[in-house]
């Protein structure tokens, strides 16, 4: 048993603008909206998930700068049990309805040639009334 294995996306929802500075990446300016991070773990998958919930943690991957973020709450996770090595996979379904990613973020350990581990969806508009007029 090594406690759990698998593939998990990281909602995270950013309230404003924000300046952050992410490990070797520098300092990035992130809008507001909608992220998705996808990684895996490879055992003790409960724990991970449980880690990236919490808002006060040793900064260690690029993912731990935002979700400790002051402006940053993780609104959802997604998991998908079993096979850690389908995390690329399911990263590239994600970044194929996103509208941006953050280049290089996540991705230092990728090996399938993601740009990014982090996708980016704007927060949607207010609600549009369609008037029809005859
Ligand atoms: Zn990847």
């Amino acid at each position: 048993m090594n406690g759990g294995s698998g593939v998990y996306c990281v909602v995270v929802r950013l309230e404003r603008e924000a300046r952050i500075r992410v490990g070797r990446l520098g300092l990035r300016t992130f809008a507001p909206g909608m992220y998705v991070y996808t990684g895996r773990a490879a055992r003790c998958l409960a724990a991970r998930l449980a880690r990236h919930l919490r808002r006060r943690k040793p900064k260690r991957w690029h993912i731990d700068h935002l979700t400790t973020h002051r402006w940053a709450r993780v609104v959802g996770l997604l998991v998908f049990l079993g096979d850690a090595a389908r995390e690329c996979q399911v990263n590239q379904r994600v970044m194929a309805s996103a509208q941006s990613d953050v280049p290089g973020f996540g991705a230092s350990d990728c090996r399938s040639g993601c740009r990014s581990h982090l996708a980016y969806f704007a927060p949607p508009g207010p609600p549009r009334v369609i008037e029809e007029r005859e």
